[in-house]
């Protein structure tokens, strides 16, 4: 049997399951890293707990990206830990490997196949990373239809579950690029910044979503947008300099001295 670095059957549905006895998903630990000397990352700890959606803001060039691509193995650090629960080493996991072990990314930009339908998109994402042509032969058993329609009530795409993805509004293929993600069945997703261009009422239902998720999944989200980051917020963590410069609830972020200096001065808080 061939198995991948953390033991597990390479296969979509078989995860090296993070061990969150202790009530934390993620552990970032005294992480750096630099580029050409400049420190994008420096010494950074962020713990996310176990089904909690946590909103990371920062201005820019604070450090999220870099922390993103940390987290999902596009940028390996300088130094530190990063682990998926307490045993699942992510630095010694490759981006795929990462992906398959639970951790899903959502890019600004959504990247729907246009062409096809909002169903045959889902469908599409059943087949990981096997590609387009083997999707294509592959019939879906009950239990994942089951699964893409209990998806596209999640996402409130089921009206458009058989338009091409082409005629979707900018925030609806946000929605859908989000349900392509949950097919995995992700413990933590990363999304950055979700509701950039979006309608105030895609910025809504897009808030109602990611409040939905939660619980079943950890989510952090990256965002710009402090009316959408004060209506989600349970707990906020604010990047400086690619450090952690405070964490709490938003009003304790939002009657903080530092960050209202560094950050929140900027911003109409
Ligand atoms: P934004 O909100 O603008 O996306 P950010 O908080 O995501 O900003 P990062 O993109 O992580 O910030 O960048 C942190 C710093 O590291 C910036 O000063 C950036 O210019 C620098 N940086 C990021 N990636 C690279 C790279 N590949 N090479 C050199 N410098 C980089």
């Amino acid at each position: 049997m061939i198995v991948d670095k953390v033991g597990a059957p390479i296969n979509q549905n078989d995860k090296a399951k993070p061990d969150t006895s202790h009530g934390v998903i993620l552990y970032v630990e005294d992480v750096s890293v630099s580029f050409d000397g400049f420190k994008a990352l420096n010494d950074l700890n962020l713990y996310i707990n176990d089904g909690e959606l946590r909103c990371l803001i920062g201005a820019n060039g604070a450090g999220k990206t870099t922390l993103m691509d940390v987290i999902t193995g596009k940028t390996r650090p300088d130094k530190g830990k990063v682990s998926f629960g307490q045993q699942v080493d992510l630095l010694e996991l490759d981006e795929a490997e990462i992906a398959r072990a639970g951790i899903g990314r959502k890019f600004q930009k959504p990247t729907v196949f246009e062409e096809l339908s909002v169903f045959e998109n889902l469908e599409l994402s059943f087949a990981g990373d096997k590609g387009i042509i083997t999707s294509l032969f592959h019939k879906l058993t009950s239990e994942q239809t089951d699964r893409i329609r209990e998806i596209l009530v999640t996402i409130g795409l089921v009206p458009e579950t058989n338009y091409p993805a082409g005629r979707l509004s900018h925030g609806q293929k946000q929605w859908l690029e989000i349900g392509m993600l949950l097919v995995a069945e992700p413990r933590l997703l990363l999304v950055d910044e979700p509701v950039a261009g979006m309608t105030a009422q895609e910025t809504e239902r897009t808030a109602e979503l990611l409040t939905s998720l939660a619980g079943k999944h950890s989510v952090v989200v990256v965002e710009h947008d402090m009316a959408f980051v004060r209506s989600i917020a349970k707990k906020v963590t604010v990047l400086h300099q690619g450090t952690v410069l405070a964490e709490g609830s938003m009003s304790e972020i939002q009657a903080n001295p530092e960050v209202i200096k560094v950050y929140l001065g900027e911003e109409d808080a």
